[in-house]
């Protein structure tokens, strides 16, 4: 079977009206300052005003009663803006509307493991596996954080709040697949999100790794999964569900017809569409990529306007060339702006390194799983 066909694919054409979830960054403060981090305000303690949140939950309140809706607050750390502040900006959203926290667990406590289970908040963990796979995740003062990240992580177990997790891979390589997955099978994640580390913000690090490692990475944390799949892990199911749509016919269902905008609410009320990686940062030629501020511009008019944003536009000709020339399209949509830009300067090229990291070579890893298993294949 191969990856799919180029060209004739539906999906993903221009830019859905509503999004499906909104991200949210409470403050650009962040207590570690790990190796990889992209953002580049982490130092700074830029706190968003409640009158961002209630802006924000005008538009995302509506948007809830037609449908589940999600708010993913984000940083920096965003427990770094403290629990009576970040009180104070889930308040204006209705309670229809379920919010997730990405954090480095850092912080966690009793305290706040009761603000969660308070507000039905979903938690995710940022933490890269055992203690000497987190090297790169240390303090200001570059001592490592994985005791800190383990003791927010017992807090969360203790008061059983249900959580995710979310896994950088610096440098794939033979082994390390299955020692992850074993890892966070003993956490006690039930959602597992792993990212090739990517070249993008302030993070200059090349992500470039020989193709058959990559592949091999993939292919070993399938085996792995399939030893035990009781956690759902997030980029095997999406690549599972494609393989079974090629088998099916249906491949070119998979994708949704439009894009995600994915409204990234920096502290200050700037939106920046498609990319969260993208906010903070300034180009000569496409300016702060900001499509608007919600204290100024409702979110929905944002969103209407989004390609009146030039950088948007040069992507959506990107996306175009992906579809008429890469056979992975169906399966990737794309990817994201981010990458392209930080990588390769531009939003109208193709593939970057990101996208052969964790689009073509996770599937190729998916491919050859199941050759090597035949005929039991998954
Ligand atoms: S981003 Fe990369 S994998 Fe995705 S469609 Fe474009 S070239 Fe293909």
């Amino acid at each position: 079977m191969g990856a799919g066909r180029s060209g004739g694919w539906s999906g993903m054409r221009g830019i859905a009206a509503v999004p499906t979830y909104v991200v949210m960054q409470p403050t650009t403060l962040c207590n570690l300052d790990c190796a990889y981090c992209y953002l580049p305000f982490r130092r700074a303690d830029q706190r968003m005003p409640v009158t961002v949140a209630e802006a924000v939950a005008e538009s995302v309140n509506a948007w809830a009663r037609s449908g589940r809706f999600s708010v993913v607050w984000h940083g920096g750390e965003p427990l770094a803006a403290g629990r009576d502040h970040l009180a104070a900006l889930l308040a204006p959203f209705d309670g229809i509307v379920e919010h997730h926290v990405q954090t480095n667990a850092t912080l966690i406590d009793d305290a706040w493991c009761e603000f969660f289970a308070d507000r039905d908040i979903r938690v995710s963990v940022s933490v890269d596996g055992p203690a000497w796979r987190n090297g790169d995740r240390v303090n200001r003062a570059g001592r490592p954080a994985y005791d800190r990240i383990l003791q927010g992580v017992d807090a969360l177990r203790r008061h059983g709040i249900p959580f995710s997790a979310l896994c950088v891979v610096a440098r794939p390589e033979p082994g390390l697949a299955a020692e992850l997955y074993d890892y966070f099978l003993d956490l006690g994640c039930d959602v597992l999100g792993i990212n090739i580390e990517e070249l993008e913000g302030v993070n200059t690090r090349a992500n470039r790794h020989p193709a058959e490692e990559v592949t091999a990475f993939w292919a070993e944390l399938v085996a792995a999964w399939r030893r035990a799949p009781r956690i759902h892990l997030r980029e095997i199911e999406w690549s599972l569900r494609y393989v079974g749509a090629v088998l099916d016919g249906t491949a070119d269902e998979v994708l949704p017809r439009r894009l995600d905008p994915i409204p990234t609410v920096a502290s200050n009320g700037s939106v920046v569409l498609l990319s969260p990686e993208l906010a903070g940062f300034h180009d000569p030629r496409y300016g702060d990529f900001t499509s608007g501020n919600v204290l100024s511009t409702p979110m929905d008019e944002i969103l209407a306007g989004a390609l009146g944003t030039p950088w948007i536009r040069e992507f959506l000709d990107g996306v175009e060339a992906c579809r008429s020339t890469c056979p992975y399209f169906g399966f990737c949509g794309g990817a994201h702006a981010a990458n392209r830009y930080f990588e390769r300067g531009r939003f109208d090229v193709t593939a970057t390194d990101h996208c052969r990291n964790s689009k073509i070579r996770l599937l190729e890893g998916v491919l050859d799983h199941a050759r090597d298993h035949e005929p039991t294949a998954i």
